[in-house]
This record gives C-alpha cells, sequence and structure tokens, in this order.
C-alpha cells in the first residue's frame, strides 16, 4: 500500500485518481484546528453538508414540540437572549451509522405527497403533479431502485426492490435462496452478527427442520491474531468455506461488521464459496451508502440493506434489497403454459404490471427483483426515501468515500497523537483506550470504534454529550463514532477528538 501526504494541495481531487491502496499520511502541523479547517475549506462536497439540517445543542435538549426546526425556522420564540451562545453551535453529529442526519430534501418530498394525496385523492396512484419531486405512487419504488443502482453497483435498476425492512427482506431472500438438502443444508455467518441477522438464520434452519447446533457455522477470528481479537480475517473466512465446502448452502456475512467496522473483501469471498457450489447473500446495512459496492460485477447473488443509517430516509424507513440478474429471469415455458422462474414467497406486488389489477389467480412475476414484492408499498416512506437519494444523487460513491478515507484518517491520526504523547510521558494520560477498527482504510468504511479502558465509558459519555457531540455507546467499554463525509466536517472530528482527550484524562 501506497501513501498519500495530506498536505495543504486539492486532496479530494487528487484522491479520485489515487484512492486504491493509498494510505493518508498526515504532517505534525494537522493537530491544529488552524489545519482541519484549511481541509474544510478544500473538501470539494462541503456544500452537500447544506443539504441536511444539523441540530444545534439547543435543539438536541428539546423536550417538547414547539413547531421549531433547526436550520429551517429562523425566528424562535426562546432564542439565545438568555441562553448559551454554545447553544446555538450544530452538534457534531457522528451517529450515522445508527441513524443517518435529515436531509432538508424529506421535508419537501414528504409535503408534495401530502399535498398530492389531500388534492387528487386515489388518482395519485398513477398521476403525478408537475412541479412536484415525486412520481405516482405507484412508479415511486422504481424511482427509489434507479436512484439506488449506482449506490450498490447493480447493472441496472431491475436488480433492485425497494420493500419492507431489513430482517424481513432477509428472511424473503432467504426463502428463496436457501434451500437446504439433506447434505447441504449449513449457514456460513460470522461469530458475532448483528442479532437480527442471528435470529433470521437461527429460525431459518429451524423452519426447515433442521438443527441450528449442527447448521449454522460461526466463523471465529484465528486465534492467532492478536489481541483485542475482534478482526475476522479473510484468510478465516475462506477456510471456513474450504471446511464445509460440501454442507454449506449459503454464506451470509455483513459488508461491514456493526461492532468493529470491518469492512470485508466481498469480491473475493463471494467468487471462492461460490466456485464451492455456495450461494452467497451479503448484509449490507453498514456498507451501503458507506462504501463503494459492485454487486453485479461481483456477481453477488442476493443483498440486502437497510436505508436509515448512511442512506439518511429516516428511522424505520423502507428497505432495499438486491437480485443478481441470473436470479430474475421469467421465462414462458410452452410445453406446460406456465411461467418458469425462481422459487420465492409471493404477493400481489411482485405480479407483473401489466397484470397485476386483472385479480386472477395467475403469478407471473415481474422480471427481475421487483418480482420479489409482496405489497403496496408505504408512499410515505417512499417519499423520504426518495429524498434521501436524490443527494446521494449530488455526487457519487467514489468521492464520498475518497473523503471519507481521509476524514475517518484523520479522526485516526488524532486519536493516535493522543495515544503518542501519553506513551511519551509529556502529559499524565494514560492509554485510555484502543482503536479496534482495522487500521487499513481499505478495510474500513467511515466508522471508527474505539475500546475504552474498562470503567471509562460513563465519564467519556458525559463529557461528549456535554459538548455537543452525538456517538454511540456499546456496553461495556465501546464508543463508536462516524465521520460520516456527506455531512460532518473535518472541524468536528478536531472537536470531538479535544473533547474526548479532556474526557479520558479528566
Ligand atoms: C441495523 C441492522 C439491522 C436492523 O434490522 P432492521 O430489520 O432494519 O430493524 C439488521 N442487521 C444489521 C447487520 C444491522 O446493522
Amino acid at each position: 500500500m501506497g501513501e498519500l501526504q495530506v498536505d495543504k494541495t486539492e486532496f479530494t481531487t487528487k484522491l479520485k485518481t489515487l484512492l486504491a491502496g493509498e494510505t493518508p499520511v498526515f504532517p505534525s502541523e494537522a493537530t491544529t484546528l488552524e489545519y482541519a479547517q484549511t481541509l474544510d475549506a478544500q473538501d470539494e462536497l462541503r456544500h452537500l453538508r447544506d443539504q441536511f439540517i444539523i441540530p444545534t445543542r439547543r435543539f438536541i435538549k428539546k423536550k417538547a414540540l414547539d413547531g421549531t426546526i433547526p436550520g429551517v425556522t429562523t425566528t424562535t420564540t426562546n432564542g439565545t437572549v438568555n441562553g448559551n451562545a454554545d447553544d446555538d453551535t450544530p452538534v457534531v453529529y457522528f451517529v450515522g451509522n445508527s441513524l443517518g442526519a435529515q436531509p432538508k430534501a424529506v421535508r419537501r418530498h414528504l409535503e408534495a405527497h401530502l399535498e398530492t394525496w389531500a388534492s387528487i385523492g386515489v388518482n395519485g396512484h398513477f398521476n403525478a403533479l408537475s412541479n412536484s419531486p415525486l412520481t405516482s405512487w405507484q412508479d415511486l419504488a422504481a424511482d427509489c431502485a434507479l436512484k439506488s443502482t449506482n449506490l450498490v453497483g447493480a447493472a441496472s435498476p431491475s436488480e433492485i426492490v425497494i420493500m419492507n425492512s431489513l430482517t424481513t427482506n432477509l428472511h424473503l431472500l432467504m426463502a428463496s435462496f436457501y434451500r437446504p438438502t439433506a447434505t447441504r443444508h449449513k449457514i456460513l455467518l460470522e461469530w458475532r452478527p448483528f442479532p437480527s441477522d442471528w435470529y433470521a438464520i437461527q429460525s431459518q434452519i429451524s423452519w426447515h427442520g433442521f438443527d441450528p447446533e449442527t447448521s449454522m457455522v460461526e466463523i471465529q477470528p484465528s486465534s492467532s491474531s492478536s489481541s483485542p481479537n475482534l478482526y475476522l480475517p479473510t484468510s478465516a473466512i475462506l477456510a471456513a468455506i474450504d471446511a464445509h465446502a460440501d454442507s454449506a448452502a449459503l454464506l451470509l456475512l455483513p459488508g461491514i461488521q456493526y461492532y468493529t467496522g470491518q469492512l470485508f473483501d466481498m469480491r473475493r469471498i463471494t467468487a471462492y464459496a461460490q466456485a464451492r457450489g455456495i450461494v452467497v447473500g451479503w448484509d449490507l446495512a453498514h456498507a451501503a451508502g458507506n462504501v463503494e459496492l459492485a454487486l453485479h460485477d461481483w456477481n453477488v447473488d442476493f443483498a440486502v440493506w437497510c436505508t436509515y443509517k448512511y442512506i439518511n430516509a429516516g428511522p424505520g424507513a423502507i428497505a432495499g434489497a438486491f437480485i443478481h440478474s441470473r436470479h430474475g429471469g421469467v421465462e414462458f415455458d410452452h410445453a406446460t403454459n406456465r411461467h418458469v422462474f425462481r422459487p420465492r414467497l409471493s404477493g400481489w406486488y411482485g405480479n407483473d404490471k401489466s397484470v397485476r389489477f386483472n385479480m386472477d389467480k395467475t403469478f407471473q412475476p415481474t422480471p427481475g427483483a421487483a418480482g420479489f414484492q409482496l405489497s403496496n408499498p408505504s408512499a410515505v416512506d417512499l417519499a423520504s426515501l426518495s429524498a434521501a437519494l436524490s443527494v446521494f444523487n449530488m455526487t457519487d460513491m467514489a468521492a464520498l468515500r475518497a473523503k471519507s478515507v481521509v476524514i475517518t484518517a484523520y479522526a485516526e491520526f488524532l486519536l493516535d497523537e493522543l495515544l503518542a504523547a501519553a506513551a511519551a510521558g509529556e502529559t499524565e494520560e494514560k492509554p485510555a483506550f484502543s482503536i479496534i477498527t482495522p487500521r487499513n482504510p481499505a478495510e474500513r468504511g467511515a466508522q471508527l470504534s474505539i475500546l475504552l479502558w474498562a470503567g471509562l465509558l460513563e465519564r467519556v459519555s458525559k463529557a461528549l454529550a456535554e459538548e455537543g457531540i452525538m456517538f454511540d455507546a456499546r456496553k461495556p467499554d465501546v464508543i463508536r463514532i462516524a465521520p460520516v463525509p456527506m455531512y460532518c466536517t473535518f472541524e468536528d472530528v478536531w472537536r470531538f477528538v479535544e473533547v474526548f482527550r479532556g474526557a479520558i484524562s479528566a
């Protein structure tokens, strides 16, 4: 891996061409606020922050609705007259790995939806009003699939379906892609999966009449790697695939591990498992909208993702699924006079639009991923998602990833400076933490997970919260921060580390 000096030149432009394999390197002056501000001034994506509502500290303390919206309401009744000027500072929003910040477009899209519904009622199903950012309700899911194509690297929107939520989609796609037999019945998964994925896999195995004790194979990190032993090397995954090559039906892994932030080599792992007859699915909850994906080219069988983390569509918003084009075909078999397609659990919205409203008993799925839909999707949900995706379509994942690599490395650099200062005895600080996210930028997304010395979590959490820093705590000792490139600044990173420094040395 090469190195990229992050000086006061145009780093984003440079990174667009140099990204592959480069590790950002910062000069010693990078510890100053001025340096952070210089990087912000060069950031070609800085205008995207204006597309979001970043609450101020005063808004974060709100206890009752009062009709005010940060950045939208200009005059408020409870201004800063008697308050603290700090209260008007935007918070540091480092929780896009949990719930992305609100795009301003969401309000416009929801208002457009409400006006359409109020004005033309049921006719909104098939008609769109001019001046509206929305299509007709019937076309909204397809419109969101179209806007998601580059985000996940589909060959065309027909490989994407927007429906339900993540765990539901995991079940629906396992219903189609996990077809256990007496000899091939295992599902390979990682050792610390997000609980919902665990429950989904466990219940699928039981539901098919197999025993999770024998059919559920947790891939463990190799015992030789250094502690804290959370890193799951590709070699351990490939070894597990080999060990279960004849008995595994499905490999189901996260693109990015939610706890450590480790990004897996999806292309290599997919090819390796498929070469051994194993179907491959990916849970992209933490990868979609965070890192570049090429699901079609990687030949991934299926993938699922939620849209409320890095995609910013709002809490519990409608989710996405990818089904490779080679699994979505619908053929007419003249011999049997039937449509032939991959087995699935079906509903009327998977039925082809040309025949959907005939209300008869023949199921003829829409070709592609859309044929996996069950129900009429929520227009409110889709309006919100289409707003969030409209912001992604102002840029591209390559540009976002370029900034992401640098801003995350900057956070790592400043944290490492704290450790170095403590180690050199320049201060009385003890090494109060370690970073459990992989050091290699190619093996992580925007998130850094920080393992704190036992007993520090409460103190650190309190200090960060008091200074308007939003982060995520995982008991007993981990905090996760995500300097999301779309709306976070280098100054945010600098401010976070300043507060963090104070908290661990207090
Ligand atoms: C966030 C997340 C989920 C959440 O599932 P929902 O069905 O959207 O509630 C599931 N799995 C992983 C890996 C996640 O990161």
